[in-house]
Parts: structure tokens; sequence; C-alpha cells
């Protein structure tokens, strides 16, 4: 019997006590959103995060700019945001315009209020075994998860399926953080399947349908990442959910298991950013 491993109920109870926690305090956090463009799918997930942190007390403002901004009327944006007290935690809603740097636009946000932990100040740290002002939120929110379900990752073997600076390259150093043997695969990976037959915990962040049941180690804990619609317009996962849930001792649907986790932890790292800033006044 497989487990469900539940992102949108402890999405929930996440959510719930932080809104009990933010009613205790005078001044509200406010997390500010960038948005560039007119991308369909980005505005849906601003939308949603603003939802969200409205619903449990945190003052959302979302700046939009046409696709024609210039670099620095990006960046001088951030500065003043930086400046900004009233501002606790900044996010650029990605992907970015072609003639806009994603890694200088990122680097010009201050490490105290950068909410996704990109900035190469909160991922050095994260890369040295310190500590960063906060984690980026989906390797967090998987790392929750897990814990939520009580999957133990010391000595396991943990294989995760792709290597982007949102997921696969951070959740492998908090993985490791926590004394799991990690392995990480990409597209050149040679004989993925004999790979993935040996992990623990599996975790896929391709964007593409690829897990199938051959590929998984009877009892192994799977975590879909991948969220994408097919031709049919349905939304998948990277997993064979149907089949290798028959074998998987804990599996996250999707939707309903990583995302809600996400956006759960991006509202603790905005409450997270608000309390390190004012512990530090
Ligand atoms: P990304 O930057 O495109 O990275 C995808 C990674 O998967 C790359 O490392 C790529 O390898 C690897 N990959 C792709 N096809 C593969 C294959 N057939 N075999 C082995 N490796 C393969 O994507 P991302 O931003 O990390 O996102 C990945 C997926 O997770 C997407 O579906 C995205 O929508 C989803 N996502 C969901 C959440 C959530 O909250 N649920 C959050 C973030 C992302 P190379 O490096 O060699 O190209």
């Amino acid at each position: 019997m497989t487990t469900i491993l539940d992102g949108k109920k402890l999405r929930d109870k996440i959510l719930e006590n932080l809104k009990l926690k933010l009613e205790k305090y005078k001044k509200k956090p406010n997390l500010t959103v960038i948005l560039i463009g007119n991308d369909e799918a980005s505005r849906i997930y601003v939308k949603n995060k603003q939802i969200t942190a409205e619903k449990i007390g945190i003052n959302s403002t979302v700046i939009r700019y046409p696709e024609t901004i210039t670099e620095n009327e990006l960046t001088e944006e951030i500065h003043t945001l930086n400046m900004d007290e009233n501002v606790h935690a900044i996010l650029v809603q990605l992907p970015l315009p072609k003639h806009i740097s994603k890694e200088k636009i990122i680097g010009m946000i201050s490490p105290q209020k950068d909410v996704d932990g990109f900035t190469p100040y909160n991922f050095g740290k994260l890369f040295s075994g310190e500590k960063p002002f906060v984690y980026p939120c989906t390797p967090k929110g998987i790392l929750l998860l897990l814990d939520e379900y009580n999957i133990k990752l010391d000595g396991k073997h943990a294989v995760i399926v792709g290597r982007s600076n949102i997921v696969g390259k951070p959740l492998m150093q908090m993985l490791l953080n926590r004394n799991a043997t990690v392995t990480i695969c990409h597209s050149h990976t040679k004989k993925l399947s004999e790979i993935t037959k040996t992990a623990d915990i599996l975790i896929s962040a391709a964007g593409e349908n690829i897990i199938k049941e051959k590929m998984i180690k009877p009892g192994c804990v799977v975590v879909d990442v991948g969220i994408f619609k097919d031709s049919t317009g349905r939304t998948r996962g990277d997993v064979d959910f149907e089949n290798v849930s028959k074998i998987a001792s804990y599996i996250s649907p999707v939707p309903g298991g990583v995302g809600p986790m996400t956006i759960a932890s991006l509202m603790l790292n905005t409450v997270e950013l608000f309390e390190k800033k004012n512990h530090s006044d």
C-alpha cells in the first residue's frame, strides 16, 4: 500500500499556523513580487501567491512591467525595494525577457530580502554548509513534506533527476546536510534507470513524463516535482503515477504534492525574513 504525500493538507496546516502567528504581530510582513511581461503561467503563479499571502495576513505588492523594460530600469527598481524599510521580501518572477540577465537581476536583490534564496550570497552560504537567510522554496517544501511523513533521510540514497538552480542543486545540498547520500542526474546521464533503481528516495524535476514503474525499486519514496501540460492540455508530472504508485511506499501526486508546498515555503520564508528584520532592528 502506497501512502500519498499530501502537499495540500500540509500547506493548509502551515498556512493556518502562519495566520495565527501573524495575528499577534502589530506590523504585517510585505512580500513584493516583480512581474514582467504577459506570460500566462507567470501571471497565474503570481496571482496565486498574492491570494495566499493576503489570506494569512501578509501584505502582497505586485509591480508589473512590460516586456520592454530595460535592465537598468529593473536594476533601479530592485535598488529602491532593497532600501524600502516596508518591504521584507522580494521575488522576481522568472522567466525574464531575453534582453535581461537573470543572474545580474537576482544578484542585485539584498540577501536579507531574497525570499527565494537564489542570490549568490544565500546560495554560497547553503553550499558552504552555513545557514542562508532562507532556503529555496521548492527544496524546502519537499523536505517539509518528507518530514511530515517521518521519512528518514540519514544514510538513505536519494536520487534527484534535474540539476536546475531552483530545484536539483539546492536540494542536493539540503539532502547532504541531512546525511543522505545523493546522486544527481540530468539529460546527459547514461543508464538513468539503473541509477533510479538504486534510490531509496527518488525526486524527479525534469519537466518530462520519464519516470516509469520499471525504474523504481519497490518501497521507494517517490517525489514528483515536475508539472506541465501534455498535448491534450492535461496537467502532468514526471512520474507515471498510476503504475509507480503500485510499488512505491510513498508518492507525491501532481497536482497536490510539491506545488502547494512551494507556496507554503514562500510564505514561511516571507515571515522568516520579516522576523529576522524585526529582531535586528
Ligand atoms: P529546468 O531548469 O528545465 O531543469 C530540468 C532538469 O531536468 C535539467 O537539469 C535537465 O537536464 C533535466 N532533464 C530534462 N529532461 C531529462 C531527461 N529526459 N532525463 C534526465 N534529465 C532530464 O526545470 P526546473 O525549473 O528545474 O523545473 C523542472 C520541472 O519541475 C518543471 O516541470 C517545472 O514546472 C517543475 N517545477 C515545479 C515546481 C513546483 O512547485 N511544483 C517548482 C519548480 C519547478 P540538463 O541540465 O542536462 O538540461
